[in-house]
């Protein structure tokens, strides 16, 4: 069998006395669809966080693509690219260079990256705004830049903390192709999402957290079959 593009063994992330992730194992295989659901302060951000090194670890280890994210943490990296669910530009770069300094923390560099910062522009139909700062973008077209900059250092695992939250429909239905269209040229691609629809729309296995805990993992067919997603669904709707 092949290696997984994420392998997390028994991660623990404290802060303090309290275990904001506690014991969580599971793991991806390359070119799923995989959603990481629950509901607020559930555990999912600290552990994506864990994934790409913006998080100590307490115990347990992880693996991306068969790279210990501590040991062989360049090779890690260079794997794997995050779209937040808060927005971080530079606010004084304009767009293109937001992507351009990007790779620069890959160690690329040069006429390369700036065609492929080009190309990105072009594929998510910002190359009108390049020399705009981000502060000028719609609320779609920052989607669409956090998309591009997850993408500049070609990684081949693709994480999205929420998405679409707080995005019209018609802007979700675009993301959507877009994630579909990337996970179809063959990129592993992790998210976070309170939106069952969304899961159930995307992903082919669904994984749910819970105070910190792993709670049911399984394909998204069988979870949604077997009722287990409408309890979850209530609960992440009710405030
Ligand atoms: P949401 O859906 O609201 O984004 P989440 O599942 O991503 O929630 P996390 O952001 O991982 O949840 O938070 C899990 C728990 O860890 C919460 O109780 C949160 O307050 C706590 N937490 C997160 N980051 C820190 C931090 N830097 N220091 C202390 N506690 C933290």
């Amino acid at each position: 069998m092949s290696v997984p593009a994420l392998r997390i063994d028994n991660l623990v992330k404290c802060y303090g006395d309290f275990a904001a992730v506690d014991g969580v194992s599971l793991a991806v295989e390359e070119g799923e669809f995989f959603g990481l659901l629950g509901r607020n302060g559930a555990g999912k951000t600290t552990t994506i966080n864990a994934i790409v090194g913006l998080a100590r670890i307490t115990r347990g280890t992880i693996a991306l693509f068969g790279h210990d994210v501590e040991r062989d943490w360049r090779l890690a990296r260079g794997t794997v690219g995050l779209a937040p669910q808060e927005y971080n530009f530079d606010r004084y770069l304009n767009i293109r260079d937001v992507l351009i300094y990007q790779a620069g923390y890959y160690g690329l560099r040069g006429a390369a990256v700036a065609r492929r910062a080009d190309l990105l522009l072009e594929r998510f139909d910002l190359t009108s705004k390049a020399k705009q700062v981000y502060t000028r973008l719609s609320g779609g077209m920052k989607r669409r830049l956090s998309l591009a900059r997850a993408l500049i250092h070609e990684p081949r695992l693709l994480i999205l903390d929420e998405p679409t939250a707080g995005v019209d429909v018609e802007l979700r239905l675009e993301l959507w192709s877009l994630l579909r269209e990337l996970n179809g040229r063959g990129s592993t691609i992790i998210l976070t999402t309170h939106y069952l629809e969304e899961a159930e729309e995307l992903c082919d296995r669904i994984a749910i957290i819970q105070s910190g805990k792993l709670v049911a993992l399984d394909s998204t067919r069988h979870l949604v079959g077997a009722g287990n997603l409408q309890d979850v669904f209530l609960e992440l709707t009710r405030r």
